[in-house]
């Protein structure tokens, strides 16, 4: 028999350069079997209910890895989970994107919660400073980025930045691991090894789209400098200005008003 693959109610494309195929499962969609001990035969299939105390603003996104599958010529894995949730066959799982290379498939609104983060309908601190607190079922987009794949990994990257700037999250507190909100998943598991470095390129594209890099230089070539993740004024001056220098010189030249740095700051260095 012929396997009959989803079509997208509606293609988007974002600002940049992703297309993101969209199959919003319905509020009416019930379950054509048992599905989960949360979705039993007959029910909804997805929570149906807004994220962030029924706002609808999502607070963070939660990355995920999941595993590459074989398909049949013509389609894609991303699809092909897609199809596999509505079908019933996702025990229960249920997210907002899936990434297989530059496929995008969307299956959630971005403003609905989605069955993911195996944390329920509970919250924890947050990266923030402020003292808020989160859920990733209750209060985050999910992305789940499929497959050790280089591809999976940058789309992923440039669509964390896209969402980021579109709901106003910042890429250095709002990302987060699936096991962050479940300790014992070690989930995404092929980015977990190296999420530092994934969520540079997150900055990166984010800086992007969002004008904040002017020339993303990494030296001292013409006296700049671009700041990293974990810099501080005081290493940068010891590093570019010899050992023992203060960086007073550096916050004058700058205008500094504080010392705090953001990732991606581009810094004029006095010369020596
Ligand atoms: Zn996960």
């Amino acid at each position: 028999m012929a396997v009959t693959f989803l079509k997208p109610d509606k293609i988007i494309t974002t600002e940049n350069g992703l297309t993101i195929k969209q199959k919003i499962i319905p509020d009416s969609l019930l379950a054509p079997k048992d599905v989960a001990s949360w979705i039993k035969k007959g029910q909804k299939m997805k929570p149906c209910a807004k994220l962030n105390n029924g706002t609808g603003k999502p607070k963070a996104v939660t990355v995920h890895n999941t595993g590459d599958i074989k398909v049949a010529s013509g389609t894609n894995a991303a699809e092909q989970y897609t199809r596999a949730t509505y079908n019933g066959n996702m025990s229960g799982v249920v997210v907002h994107y899936y990434v297989w290379d530059t496929e995008i498939w969307q299956n959630l609104r971005e403003d609905e919660r989605g069955w993911h983060a195996a944390d329920g309908s509970t919250r924890r601190s947050s990266q923030r400073k402020d003292g808020s607190t989160l859920g990733g079922n209750l209060d985050t987009i999910a992305i789940e980025c499929i497959g050790d794949r280089k591809l999976s990994e940058d789309t992923t990257a440039k669509l964390v930045a896209w969402l980021c700037k579109k709901h106003g999250l910042d890429p250095k507190t709002d990302v987060y691991t699936h096991q962050y909100f479940y300790a014992r998943k070690q989930c995404p598991q092929y980015i977990l090894p190296h999420w530092i470095t994934f969520l540079a390129t997150v900055q990166k594209y984010y800086n992007a789209i969002t004008g904040k890099a002017i020339t993303p230089k990494t030296e001292t070539a013409g006296r700049t400098y671009t700041v990293k993740h974990g810099d501080t004024l005081w290493q940068i001056a010891q590093t570019l200005l010899g050992k023992g220098s203060r960086y007073t010189e550096i916050v004058k030249l700058n205008g500094l008003k504080s010392n705090v740095l953001m990732s991606g700051q581009v810094l004029q260095i006095p010369e020596k």
